[in-house]
């Protein structure tokens, strides 16, 4: 960390005391070294997934100010989400899936103990995530208006909620038996997807639905960027 780089607004003559106070001139911020490097630790923590109880010990800090900070990231990540959202368009891949739950469910039901999550993929693109009540109908075709073009080409499996997708643009569905012999007839990006969330969201167990869906926009940031620098992205962030 630079200390003559101001960490606000990154102005390169930022002037430090010999008491660790640093003053930039240009937008006129007084802070402290020592905290800002910290928080800088801290964010470098998030963004390499080590999760807090581990940071704080590392960083030899309090916990919860490891957790807040971590809270906090997770907050602007679905706030920037929400904010650059445009929606999806192309050829896109639609599919559903439960977290949390031991045993396979039965689909379309609310299944105890899980969660529902309606994921969308743009081909080559990004991806993005609904939590509907349930798979009717009604519910699968208003998450997908609101957030996909009208026009779009939409691959799924053949579960009867996607049948109608036809009304909303062209529909393509899957059979399983043909996946390998369809050349571009499949939902294997959402699929990787899938494994990338669910695989981080076991550290996770047990946690209410209020958090799931701040954890669920943080994997789905983190999955949209993964070929870019989240060190980075995320201090800019904050
Ligand atoms: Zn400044």
């Amino acid at each position: 960390m630079d200390r003559r780089k101001c960490i606000f607004c990154r102005y390169y003559r930022a002037r430090g005391n010999s008491l660790g106070r640093i003053y930039c001139p240009r937008c006129k911020r007084r802070y402290s070294f020592k905290r800002a490097e910290r928080l800088g630790k801290i964010i470098e923590y998030f963004a390499l997934e080590i999760p807090a109880n581990k940071a704080s010990k590392v960083l030899h800090l309090n916990y919860k100010t490891v957790y807040r900070v971590y809270q906090r990231l997770r907050e602007k990540i679905a706030g920037k989400t929400k904010e650059e959202f445009r929606k999806l368009s192309g050829e896109i891949e639609i599919d559903d899936a439960y977290f949390g739950g031991r045993r396979k469910g039965n689909r379309g039901r609310a299944a105890s103990g899980k969660t529902l999550v309606l994921g969308m993929l743009e081909r080559d693109g990004r991806v993005f995530t609904t939590l509907p009540e349930n798979l009717e109908l009604g519910q699968v075709l208003d998450a997908i208006s609101r957030h996909a073009e009208k026009g779009s080409v939409f691959y799924t499996d053949q579960f009867r909620s996607y049948k109608s997708l036809f009304i909303y643009g062209r529909h393509l569905s899957l059979n399983h038996a043909e996946k390998f012999a369809n050349g571009r007839v499949h939902i294997n990006g959402l699929e990787g997807f899938w494994s990338f969330a669910k695989e981080r969201m076991l550290k996770y167990h047990g946690i209410s639905k209020k958090h799931f869906a701040l954890y669920l926009k943080e994997l789905e940031f983190r999955y949209n960027h993964r070929k870019q620098d989240l060190i980075k992205i995320f201090t800019e962030l904050w």
